[in-house]
């Protein structure tokens, strides 16, 4: 065979790297650090954490994370293996040895006969005769090749900076309080007048929450990463110390929305929440990106009426961050659509996390490997943790009501959120038991999408 070139030697181009090579084929993996550096790395080695040295929970019963961990150990994954090797004490959690880890990385790929690991920066777009690249160059992808991405996919496809409004599990939303309706009842395409939950504030509740947003403590910027606020895209923190009635007159104005509880009753000022997927399990805080730090968050927002045993899928956030918005751009085997031969992995796609980025990587150096080999690999069942977030990546994703085809699509970490709901009548109170309560019943959840994936992902994996 030819070899296939992948493009940045980081969580996701190592393990692509390492599923391409175990399939059989050439592989020729081109790291631009040795040569050049990126703002947040520290060392040449392959697979570099360039933070936090935990790969999160490793509980694969009731932990859509350590499922994925899971799913990428029977697929043989290099980065799982070596996480193994360099584990060190975390309690419930996967906490590596950095340096120890990527050295591991390092040496397991320069070992295997079938890598070439070539230290150069690719610049612009794989050339014409490498018919077969992935490019996983991370959020840190040098500028001229995120230029050359960004002429190939068009001027809005390539984002360089994340702006993460919270998601909420629906299920945890207290529709006592809330009621679906859209602004005005307004029936955008493919919708129903009843799009968004709506969330009643009070003036005094409002005073209170404005209050806060203001005293909450936040998350400075790296000094590389500069202050990336344009207006429509500012933190809520930011617009709350702009002015006290700045919100009620931006994300949470209630014009137009009539409480169904209380429909005499005018709110103050609304928080409104949009269907973040195809599923309906989750729903994003609109207009609620923040640097707020995570526990203030989880505590500041489940002031909100309605959101008062609200679980977060994810928190919000601004980062540097260089993604293109796949859901348009990509197949559901990672390719290009414009230029087939082309995949690109990792955090890249739009997930988030050293565990999900090396996920994807493995998919594309499986789909790669599989395409150079004449074999048709299909993608991993939506129920798996790895097709959860395949399918978050590629396609799960609705389109903005107000804005056909230009939906925000923001990074996502996998979680249980994601996956296909069981099968009606699933969750059953076990014989002999006297109480079952709702915590009970979200742990029987979680454990049984948890079964589900890594049997499913078992048949996937021909095991
Ligand atoms: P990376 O691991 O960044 O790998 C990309 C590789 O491509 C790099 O080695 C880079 O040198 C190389 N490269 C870039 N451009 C080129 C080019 N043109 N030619 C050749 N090579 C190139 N995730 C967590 O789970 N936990 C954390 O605590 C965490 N903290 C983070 C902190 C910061 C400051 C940043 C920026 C990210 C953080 N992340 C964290 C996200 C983390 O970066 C990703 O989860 C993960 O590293 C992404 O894997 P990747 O392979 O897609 O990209």
């Amino acid at each position: 065979f030819s070899p296939i070139h992948v493009i940045g030697g980081g969580l996701a181009g190592s393990e692509a790297a390492w599923q391409i090579a175990h399939a059989g084929v050439p592989v020729i993996l081109h790291e631009m650090r040795g040569v050049r550096g990126t703002d947040a790395h520290k060392t040449d080695g392959l697979a570099e954490l360039v933070c936090s040295n935990s790969f999160r929970s490793d509980d694969a019963t009731a932990n859509a994370v350590g499922v994925i961990h899971a799913e990428m150990r029977l697929a043989n994954s290099v980065i799982m293996a070596c996480a193994d090797r360099h584990q060190v004490p975390a309690g419930g959690a996967l906490a590596v040895d950095r340096d120890g880890f990527s050295e591991a990385v390092t040496a397991t790929l320069a070992e295997h006969p079938l890598i070439t690991v070539v230290r150069e920066e690719v610049s612009g777009l794989p050339p014409e005769d490498w018919d077969q690249a992935i490019i996983a160059t991370g959020p840190l992808t040098s500028p001229a090749l995120a230029e050359a991405i960004r002429a190939q996919t068009g001027e809005d496809a390539l984002a360089f900076f994340d702006a993460i409004a919270p998601i909420v599990h629906k299920d945890t939303i207290d529709m006592d309080i809330c009621w679906y309706q859209s602004r005005y009842d307004k029936v955008g395409p493919g919708g129903t007048g009843k799009d968004y939950i709506n969330c009643p504030m009070d003036e005094a509740q409002y005073n209170a929450f404005i209050d806060a947003l203001i005293g909450g403590d936040t998350v400075g910027f790296k000094e590389w990463e500069g202050t990336p606020y344009f207006d429509g895209c500012l933190p809520i923190e930011i617009m709350a110390e702009r002015g006290r009635e700045t919100l009620r007159h931006g994300p949470m104005k209630p014009m137009g929305l009539t409480n169904a509880h209380n429909p005499t009753v005018k709110a103050y000022a609304v928080v409104q929440l949009r269907q973040d997927n195809a599923l309906g399990t989750l729903y994003n805080m609109v207009g609620f990106q923040t640097k707020l730090r995570y526990g203030e968050q989880a505590e500041i927002f489940r002031m909100i009426p309605g959101l008062q045993n609200a679980e977060f899928a994810r928190l919000g956030g601004l980062h540097r961050n260089t993604y293109i918005h796949s859901p348009v751009l990509l197949d559901h085997t990672l390719q290009l659509k414009s230029r087939p031969g082309l995949r690109f992995a990792g955090q890249i796609t739009g997930c988030e996390g050293y565990v999900e980025s090396a996920s994807i990587g493995l998919l594309a150096g499986r789909f790669a490997a599989a395409e150079r080999k004449g074999e048709t690999l299909p993608p991993p069942p939506p129920t798996t943790a790895m097709g959860a977030l395949l399918g978050h990546i590629t396609g799960g994703h609705l389109v903005n009501d107000e804005e056909p085809g230009k939906r925000s699509f923001q990074p996502m970490n996998v979680n249980f959120g994601l996956f296909p709901d069981l099968a009606p009548g699933s969750i059953k109170k076990p014989e002999g038991v006297h109480r079952f309560r709702g915590k009970d019943k979200s742990v029987m959840k979680k454990n049984l999408m948890a079964a589900r994936a890594l049997a499913d992902c078992r048949t996937w994996l021909g095991l």
